[in-house]
């Protein structure tokens, strides 16, 4: 079994990049992918620890692209595998993408703040990030430990809610890669642009959204996700369904339009009941990658 998709403390997740590698070891799995947040800062350590072990450790990234609500994308994720993780021009794009997540983070912030009164300071986001990429899950902490008298009742996915597009305090990112400008980032650094979790967006023709990502020139989808465990189907009455609809579905679409097979679980440490490898994803797709 292999697991092209993994998070790390590099991003949004506790485990070190090495931490990863001894997991899936543990677990005897073949090759693994990290694809962190909008960074590579793991990177390094992910291939460098991976190297002597009997496992095969590839470089990556997830990019969180543009909503663009007229081509129905949103909360769309392009996943780079195979990139060259130090090339300066990709570097360079990939630093003012994290720009614009923290200056969205901040303006979130201060919208919950000035707007809906919640006690909050991006000041007090970041400190509890630490090392790690600031993200949403953060500000629910604040928001959480700051206000309990304001989030009585509500539950950590109201939160989430509140602070995700169509939520009320939301604000979208000023620099943003759009879909086909992420996928030219990824393979101008010599990676695989692969269009992670189609299963998870609300569109009304499934197809022809991935046939608008074909021709953009998306390289790869994700056949085999973690679906019952993540958003929007985790704890409803459609988790089930989505995760044996889904990937047989994409596997067929993967067919049709001639993409590279992969998969993986979106691991996300102890913030999802995730575990690496949860995924099942075949090995004979490494032979894609390698
Ligand atoms: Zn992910």
């Amino acid at each position: 079994m292999i697991d092209l998709h993994l998070h790390s403390a590099a991003s949004d997740v506790s485990d070190s990049p090495s931490q990863l590698v001894d997991l899936a070891l543990e677990l005897k799995l073949k090759a693994i992918a990290l694809t962190d947040h909008d960074t590579v800062a793991g990177v390094e350590q992910f291939l460098s620890y991976g190297e002597s072990k009997n496992i095969i450790t590839l470089p990556g990234i997830e990019i969180s692209i543009r909503h663009e609500p007229k081509r129905e994308l949103i909360n769309v994720h392009i996943i780079g595998l195979n990139i060259d993780h130090t090339s300066t021009s990709f570097l360079n794009t990939i630093k003012d993408q994290i720009k614009g997540r923290l200056e969205q983070k901040k303006a979130i912030c201060k919208r919950l703040r000035n707007e809906l009164g919640y006690n909050i300071s991006f000041d007090s986001v970041k400190a509890i990030a630490g090392s790690k990429v600031i993200g949403r899950p953060h500000i629910v902490e604040i928001m959480k430990k700051n206000n309990p008298n304001k989030v009585e009742g509500k539950s950590k996915k109201d939160l989430f809610k509140l602070i995700s597009i169509g939520g009320v305090a939301y604000v979208d990112r000023k620099f943003k890669l759009d879909l086909e400008e992420s996928i030219e980032l990824i393979k101008s650094a010599g990676g695989i642009p692969i269009l992670a979790h189609p299963g998870i967006h609300i569109v009304p023709d499934r197809k022809k959204s991935v046939e608008l990502c074909v021709k953009a020139g998306i390289k790869g989808i994700e056949v085999e996700y973690t679906y019952a465990k993540n958003r929007p189907f985790y704890e409803t009455d459609k988790e089930n369904w989505a995760q044996n609809y889904f990937p047989d579905y994409y596997r067929l679409i993967a067919e049709k339009f001639n993409l590279i097979k992969s998969g993986g679980s979106d691991y996300h440490g102890k913030k999802k009941k995730i575990k690496i490898g949860e995924a099942n994803v075949p090995d004979n797709y490494l032979k894609s990658f390698i």
